[in-house]
């Protein structure tokens, strides 16, 4: 028995977990669990990395919270050899490609991303025949087997800039987002740039008759749209479809988001975006009334990602993310390429 499967053993927190259709449940996110998790991240040497949309109690327990390019970044750097990605799999597996000789571990592989999960490799890889001289330009959402597929990845800050890069002439396949493909249309003027009909299920509640409701029913409040968030990309295209006063909309990445919170006169602020973000918002900025445009914008695959999960993680050292090395290295190369046109923000 190693030492790492006595101490799961003494674990009494994990006897309590419970397996069902909705994930992992059974423990209460409280302050008994948070030092549980401190104890057996220090014992495996992981670093803790929370998306902004995870539950409070799983944002409050991490080393790190953030955006899913900045997370994976600090995967990349961190020093210890083990990372625990609470977010969806999609990001995980982004962590493994820029860090391929870590261990990375997700709480539940269960979770996915209704927005990657719009294009598959097959799909794209037909798509692609039907335009073999098209360069692909994908929105980081996607899975590492469409990445591999992938020449440009591009965030929703750098989207245009990536598109704008292309040579004119030259066909672009833009996926898995409508509404980011829509935008980048309208702010190129390309015609030749074909959108595939992908879509996230949160940010398709998110609709402009419930931002002109919000716009007449908070005259004073400011809105904040995260810009690199798939989530918000629809209440993207609609401020720029004017159905929110213009002035009063604010397209920011998270980090902005936070800033532009500490440093805003307005006294409510309407956030477009996955519910978790009120949370560091809040955190952020006490005195200020942060609403969500939709409160029931809530992903559930990353509400996936309970304290349950996050114990059986760190128990089990369960469930590894796996990308195997040629696909980890051509999606590399799309994420690289991105990286050297412009600033790529920090994914959704
Ligand atoms: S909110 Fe939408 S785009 Fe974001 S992880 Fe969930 S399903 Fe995917």
């Amino acid at each position: 028995m190693t030492v790492l499967d006595r101490f799961a053993m003494e674990s009494t927190l994990a006897a309590q977990i419970t397996d069902g259709p909705g994930g992992y449940s059974g423990v209460p996110g409280d302050e008994q669990w948070a030092a549980e998790i401190r104890r057996l991240a220090t014992l495996r040497g992981a670093t803790l990395l929370a998306h902004n949309y995870q539950l409070p109690a799983i944002q409050d327990v991490a080393d790190h919270v953030g955006d899913s390019l900045a997370l994976s970044r600090i995967a990349a750097e961190a020093t210890e050899d083990t990372i625990v990605f609470c977010g969806v799999h999609f990001m995980a597996e982004t962590a493994k490609i820029l860090s391929p000789e870590k261990t990375v571990l997700i709480p539940d592989q269960r979770a996915g991303c209704s927005l990657a999960d719009s294009i598959t490799a097959a799909e794209l890889q037909a798509w692609k025949d039907e335009y073999p001289e098209a360069v692909v330009v994908s929105y980081v959402n996607t899975t590492a087997a469409v990445k591999a597929l992938t020449d440009i990845c591009c965030t929703s800050s750098n989207a245009v800039e990536v598109v704008a890069s292309i040579d004119p002439d030259r066909d672009v396949l833009f996926c898995p987002d409508q509404f980011l493909g829509a935008h980048v249309r309208r702010m190129t003027g390309r015609t030749n740039l074909h959108i595939w009909a992908g879509e996230c299920h949160v940010h398709a509640a998110i609709n402009g008759d419930e931002l002109a409701d919000q716009a007449r029913s908070h005259p004073d409040a400011e809105l904040f749209v995260h810009p690199e968030c798939g989530c918000a990309t629809s209440a993207l295209y609609l401020a720029g479809e004017g159905a929110f006063p213009e002035d009063r909309v604010k397209i920011l990445s998270t980090g902005g988001m936070l800033d532009q919170a500490r440093k805003t006169n307005a006294r409510q602020v309407l956030v477009a975006t996955e519910i978790g973000m009120l949370h560091q918002l809040r955190r952020a900025a006490p005195d200020i009334d942060f609403q969500a445009v939709n409160d029931r914008a809530s992903c559930t695959y990353m509400k996936m990602i309970t304290p349950a999960a996050m114990l059986r993680c760190l128990v089990e050292g369960a469930d590894e993310v796996h990308v195997d090395l040629e696909t980890a290295r051509l999606a590399r190369r799309s994420v690289q390429r991105m990286i050297e046109i412009g600033q790529p923000g920090g994914g959704e």
